[in-house]
């Protein structure tokens, strides 16, 4: 079992209520409309990078049950390898609980399940993936532990490693250390760094604190206003594209995605950034997450 990115991640089914407005505490409503779709940070990820052409495999734990068995025929449909997803026997899909009101404002509930029982042990069953992969993607919607077994043992078989430290939170710096990309949004580079983030400006501070914390390369996304990119060469503004967006969920782990594949071929940094963005820029003028993923072939062609 080979694959050029290996996503260690979370796998959740979305059960998605469309209803007129939020209930009350108590109350019963009518809503209008119900779907399931996969989700999950660490599997929407990998769809990504697998659309956008690197060849793809998870590690990472679904429950024994209707809503594992379709999140795993999903990644097969995707092409994406999951010998190194495990089925916990007695556990329970992750879940997302998501209520959308007629003015498309979110609630949502997670139940993380299975993805809460993915062990450092687990991964060094999937040794082998590790030691063939050229770069090593995590969330944090897995044990903390987990992440920082795989990043030590990607390290260790000489991948690169990438961490997009989402959801939020504040991290040990002996962790950071073990990244080499790291990718938040504005919140979780506030939860980092300790500092407001909301313009490009102060992302280039909040980027400066990251790099003094053990963070080599870092990549600050700000939705419409593109991503500031800390790299050895400086500190660099990689504008969004401009686009109508109908919905932006999804569109920072379609970034992900499409960033990982083309580093993992071997593209420079300037062009994986594009790429990441172009995928991006495509993903909010669509609705829903996993769906509004493009393929490599719907990727504008590249300017200089
Ligand atoms: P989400 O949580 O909605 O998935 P996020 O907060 O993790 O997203 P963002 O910073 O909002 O991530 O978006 C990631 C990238 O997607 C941006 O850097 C940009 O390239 C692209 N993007 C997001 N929103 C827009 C937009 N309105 N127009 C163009 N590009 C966008």
């Amino acid at each position: 079992d080979t694959a050029e990115v290996v996503v260690v991640g979370s796998l959740n089914m979305d059960l998605v209520v469309r209803t007129p407005r939020h209930p009350v505490p108590g109350e019963t409503l009518l809503g209008h409309g119900f779907a399931t779709t996969p989700g999950g940070k660490g599997a929407n990820q990998a769809v990504a990078a697998a659309r956008l052409g690197a060849t793809t495999a998870m590690i990472g734990r679904l429950g024994d049950d209707a809503h594992g068995r379709a999140l795993r025929d999903n990644l097969t449909r995707e092409g994406i390898r999951h010998q190194a997803v495990l089925t916990s026997p007695a556990g329970e899909t992750g879940v997302a609980m998501i209520q959308v009101d007629d003015a498309s404002q979110n609630s949502i509930v997670v139940i993380p399940g299975s993805n809460a029982e993915l062990t450092p042990a687990d991964v060094e069953t999937a040794e082998a993936l590790l030691a063939s992969a050229k770069l090593v993607v995590c969330q944090l919607e897995v044990p903390l532990e987990t992440v920082r077994h795989a990043l030590e043992r990607a390290r260790a078989h000489g991948a690169t490693t990438l961490l997009n430290a989402a959801p939020a939170m504040a991290l040990p710096g002996e962790l950071l250390a073990l990244v080499d990309w790291l990718v938040v949004n504005e919140s979780e580079a506030e939860a980092l760094g300790g500092c407001p983030v909301a313009d490009p400006d102060q992302a280039a501070r909040a980027i400066e604190r990251l790099q003094a914390l053990g963070c080599r390369r870092v990549l600050i996304t700000l939705g419409a206003q593109g991503v500031v990119a800390g790299l050895e060469s400086g500190l660099h503004h990689a504008p969004a594209r401009p686009v109508a967006a109908v919905d932006t969920t999804g569109a920072g782990d379609t970034f992900v995605g499409a960033f990982s594949a083309a580093l993992a071929r071997g593209a420079e940094v300037t062009t994986a950034l594009q790429e990441g963005q172009a995928a991006a820029a495509i993903a909010v003028t669509r609705p829903g997450a996993q769906a509004a993923i493009p393929y490599r072939h719907e990727l504008p062609p590249a300017t200089p």
